[in-house]
């Protein structure tokens, strides 16, 4: 993924005087970056893209990217709890015995597949997520360098793509929503990691839009 930075530098050719290497991303004045985000779709992608690069300049918005997290997140528990109602109603209509087995068979999937009931661990996840967006774990197997010797030759990190950062461990998201880590894999694993991969994705593809932008 090339790094927003230099998407920025692009399509601020005249305000681009910085390095990346040495954290010139300061240099970048608010105008060149309201300039630039204006090629990304509004929506949650951007906001996530404003909030991981330029924390900053975020703030104001972060009630709002709050707000589009909320309604990702619930809409998702509202999809999974209709799912869960469904199959209960097919179950107790089912005419037949083999109606009856397909339904509980429903039943079993979408309990399974339920998050936990609405509580605070909702929002800790959401916060926990953004945070691990802007502080992603430095990849253990190459120590963040992306690449390492495979005899004499330098060969890409397998383990994190050549990227140096990895996703976080079980423990260090148990301890952001302050439960124990088997607390945290018996029963907030999924919810934790679908918003993740959804935030993930969305920021992905705002990087891409605004890659498309800056090589026009
Ligand atoms: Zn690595």
């Amino acid at each position: 993924m090339t790094h927003p930075a230099y998407l920025l530098a692009r399509l601020n050719p005249a305000n681009a005087r910085f390095d990346v290497g040495s954290g010139g991303i300061q240099e970048l004045t608010q105008q060149d970056i309201a300039a630039s985000i204006a090629f990304i779709p509004q929506g949650i992608g951007r906001e996530l893209l404003c909030r991981v690069w330029w924390p900053e300049g975020a703030k104001l918005n972060a009630a709002d990217l709050d707000k589009r997290l909320i309604d990702l997140q619930f809409g998702e528990w509202r999809e999974r709890m209709d799912a869960l109602v469904t199959a209960q109603i097919h179950e107790q209509t089912a005419e037949t015995g083999w109606a009856r087995k397909q339904a509980q068979n429903e039943l079993v999937r979408a309990r399974h597949h339920m998050w936990p009931r609405i509580d605070e661990t909702y929002s800790l996840i959401r916060r926990a997520v953004v945070n691990e967006l802007i502080d992603p774990r430095t990849c253990p197997d190459c120590k963040g360098r992306g690449a390492g010797m495979a005899g004499e030759l330098v060969r890409g990190c397998m383990r994190c793509a050549g990227t140096g950062k990895t996703i976080r461990g079980p423990v260090w998201r148990a301890a952001q929503l302050r439960m124990k880590h088997q607390s945290y894999r018996q029963m907030w694993e999924q919810p934790y990691e679908w918003l993740f991969e959804k935030c993930n994705d969305e920021v992905h593809q705002a990087t891409r839009e605004l890659s498309k932008a800056a090589s026009v």
